[in-house]
């Protein structure tokens, strides 16, 4: 006869593998795949491109709650801030792959919706959920690595941005947060789907990337903490300074509902609109237009990398109200 714990680990082990048979994928689409889930490791094969690969780890209540946030969205979110990663670095994103924490007493259809909310994205991209790690723990932590692929030498790196390049941002930004704050408060606004919808389903910029693979140097970013913390991390690895108009940072319509405060501090520093920052010489923004047009994507030029010694390298300065200042970060630190 088995004990009792045997017995209650059995359970487990029984509710762990219906779990991963629930949300096992039917078929795979990547041409690559060799081996998905079932057996101790994924295989894919892969001989003339450069493998991408990112990791991303979403805890309840830090990077999102359950009570403002549908489990379909949270699946979808936490893919797509991966999948924004991906496309910062200008890959293809090809598989996925989910480590979940369950708390006890978890409800199987949600967790199954927190999945479904993957898939949705993922199906977008044809990317394969090709494994992962199932375990139990206090509170609901979901952790996404992604897998790319891109053309050799056209990684995008952050440090490639040099002086005289124009600084660009695709879509507008602060919408995310201002969705977050309309959840939060519960408020009507103008316009309050769309800026709902900014939050809970944004959409990575995969295709605008890929449209830029002709050009042999571009910087991108994409903006996850905000621009301003995005801003330095370039001019950090790059090693330059970037300057920044205010007043060209792109808004949605109807953005300025909000108070002169809050779009300052959503626009700058709000996170998770998911657009990308990058750099590029002068001589190919006109081909950085084009592939915005080419895959519908607003792109909007907001300064350029400094090529005067007079500043100090590696910081970001805001040209507002005819001033200039650098910049501060702001962002959200975990470790602090
Ligand atoms: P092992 O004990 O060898 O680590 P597991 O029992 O943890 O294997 O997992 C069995 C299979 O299910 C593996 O292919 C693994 O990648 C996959 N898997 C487990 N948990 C998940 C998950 N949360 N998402 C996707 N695949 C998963
Ligand atoms: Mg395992």
């Amino acid at each position: 006869m088995l004990s009792l714990v045997e017995g209650l680990e059995m359970v487990i082990q029984m509710n762990e593998f219906q779990f991963i048979d629930a949300i096992k994928p039917k078929t795979y689409k990547q041409p690559s795949l060799i081996k998905g889930i079932g057996d101790d490791a994924a295989v894919f094969r892969q001989t003339s491109q450069d493998i991408v690969t990112a990791v991303d780890t979403f805890v309840e209540d830090i990077h999102f709650s359950t009570k403002t946030t549908e489990p379909e969205h949270i699946g979808y979110r936490a893919l797509a801030a991966n999948i924004s990663d991906l496309a910062a670095m200008g890959a293809k994103p090809a598989f996925y792959l989910v480590s979940i924490t369950i708390p006890k007493n978890s409800n199987l259809s949600r967790l199954q919706a927190i999945f479904q909310g993957m898939n949705q994205l993922a199906a977008e991209y044809q990317m394969d959920l090709i494994g992962g790690d199932t375990v139990s723990g206090r509170e609901l932590t979901i952790s996404i690595t992604v897998i790319g692929f891109v053309d050799h030498e056209r990684v995008r790196y952050r440090h490639q941005a040099e002086p005289g390049d124009k600084v660009f941002v695709t879509g507008t930004l602060g919408d995310s947060r201002a969705g977050l704050y309309i959840l939060q408060n519960d408020i009507e606004v103008k316009n309050r789907e769309y800026f709902i919808r900014r939050h809970q389903t944004p959409t990575p910029r995969v295709a605008f990337a890929q449209a830029l693979s002709s050009l042999t140097r571009v910087a991108l970013n994409d903006i996850s903490d905000g621009i301003a913390n995005e801003a330095s991390e370039i001019a950090e690895a790059s090693k330059h300074p970037l300057y920044i108009y205010e007043d060209k940072i792109p808004v949605s319509q109807h953005f300025n509902q909000f108070s002169a405060e809050r779009q300052r501090n959503w626009k700058l520093f709000g996170g998770e609109d998911f657009e990308l920052l990058g750099t590029v010489p002068e001589k190919d923004w006109p081909m950085v237009q084009n592939a915005a047009e080419q895959t519908n994507v607003q792109v909007t030029a907001i300064g350029y990398v400094g090529d005067l010694k007079e500043a100090n390298d590696e910081l970001v300065y805001l040209y507002e109200n005819a001033k200039l200042r650098p910049l501060t970060k702001l962002g959200y630190d975990h470790l602090k």
